[in-house]
């Protein structure tokens, strides 16, 4: 019966972590000492004159009081520690400093099958699916995702933590979280911040901040690039007519309508009520001419059809191509498309006008 008590509090010290190992090897020889002693008592009862079991229990009595006391033996903190790994949501995957495989949670064989069949010892990098763990041996943090069962893909945060034992690196502790509920709130965040709710254009504050940098660097380099300034006309007759909603169909209509005729790389812009802007690098003026009167003649063809049959909606549009000696920013660059927006205003609306300096003097 000692026997087995012993056999199976090895095996458990075999298996077991450190936090677990000093006790377990506590147990052993508190079941082991009994047993000695009675083994010395039946085998070798002629050699001593007196009975050791008491000395012996007495000495088991000393060693469970100092591990009582001093190891925490009875303690449950370890086995609620082991209990919280196992049952938390996050994934978590132990390496050790050889890169090699050590230990992973339910969350992490859930989400790696090929943990659960992974031996313990094996490089992380030889195990299909989580190899790229060990390519990311330096990145202390950064993100990945997978599909779920249905397809959809789920982003996961990763961190890692170097863990120390008396100064000495003894392993890598891999976490892995969930991020795809705060991630999909922080996309819609920014995608309210970003764009106009009407419209889903980009609004004119992310326009700056996306183009400026654009601006320079094109600018630093051939300096092509134009900028189109748009603006509905007779609006404000067109609300008073048919009634704001329907100004708000207009908007989105014909917003819709241009965007399609953008490349991914242009910026399209709601800059104020029905007032645009479109930045596109890497457009000459000629081309950007071509552009604008496309879109004017887009806008103008559009069938309203139906209970707005009678509705005659135009755009006029001022175009800018960069000028060194003249756009410092992209703000003076977009200032230029506007003055020239208002000469094609002043010329009859439903144009497309070229910025040039004379322009300047007619518009202040
Ligand atoms: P112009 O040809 O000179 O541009 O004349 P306009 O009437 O278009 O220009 P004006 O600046 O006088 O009027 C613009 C109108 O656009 C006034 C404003 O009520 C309307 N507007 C601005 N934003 C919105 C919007 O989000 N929805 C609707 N329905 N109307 C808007
Ligand atoms: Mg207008
Ligand atoms: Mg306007």
């Amino acid at each position: 019966m000692t026997l087995c008590a012993v056999a199976y509090a090895i095996y458990y010290h075999r298996r077991g972590d450190a936090v677990h190992k000093k006790q377990s090897a506590i147990i052993i020889a508190a079941t082991a000492i009994p047993g000695i002693g009675n083994a010395i008592n039946v085998l070798g009862a002629h050699l001593l004159s007196f009975d050791m079991t008491s000395i012996l229990l007495s000495g088991t009595c000393v060693l469970l009081g100092y591990s009582f006391l001093r190891l925490r033996l009875f303690q449950i903190a370890p086995i609620a520690r082991d209990r919280i790994v196992e049952t938390m949501q996050d994934a978590f995957v132990l390496v050790d400093v050889q890169g090699r495989f050590v230990d992973a949670n339910t969350a992490a064989k859930k989400l790696f099958p090929q943990l659960a069949v992974a031996r313990v010892g094996t490089p992380i990098g030889d195990i299909e699916g989580v190899s790229w763990l060990d390519e990311r041996e330096d990145a202390e943090s950064g993100t990945f995702s997978l599909q779920d069962e249905t397809g959809a893909p789920r982003y996961y945060s990763i961190s890692k933590t170097v863990v120390f034992h008396q100064h000495k690196v003894i392993c890598n502790c891999i976490m892995i979280y969930d991020v795809t509920e705060s991630k999909k709130l922080l996309d819609e965040v920014s995608q309210l911040a970003e764009h106009d709710t009407l419209t889903g254009l980009l609004n004119r504050g992310t326009f700056f901040k996306k183009g400026e940098q654009s601006f320079r660097e094109i600018a630093a380099q051939d300096g092509s690039m134009s900028v189109l300034m748009m603006d509905l006309d007779h609006f404000k007759k067109l609300n008073d007519t048919f009634g704001h909603l329907t100004g708000d169909q207009v908007l989105t209509t014909v917003t819709g309508k241009l965007s399609a005729e953008f490349r991914d790389t242009d910026l399209f812009a709601r800059y104020g009520g029905e007032e645009f802007c479109a930045f596109l690098p890497h457009i000459e003026e000629a081309d950007a001419m071509q552009t604008a009167q496309r879109l004017r003649e887009i806008v103008e063809a559009t069938d309203w059809g139906g209970e707005l049959a009678d509705l005659h909606v135009t755009i006029s549009i001022g175009v800018a191509a960069y000028d060194a000696a003249r756009h410092y920013t992209l703000d003076e660059f977009v200032r230029c498309a506007d003055t020239a927006l208002y000469a094609a205003k002043a010329a009859g609306r439903n144009k497309a006008c070229l910025y040039c300096c004379e322009q300047d003097d007619k518009s202040e």
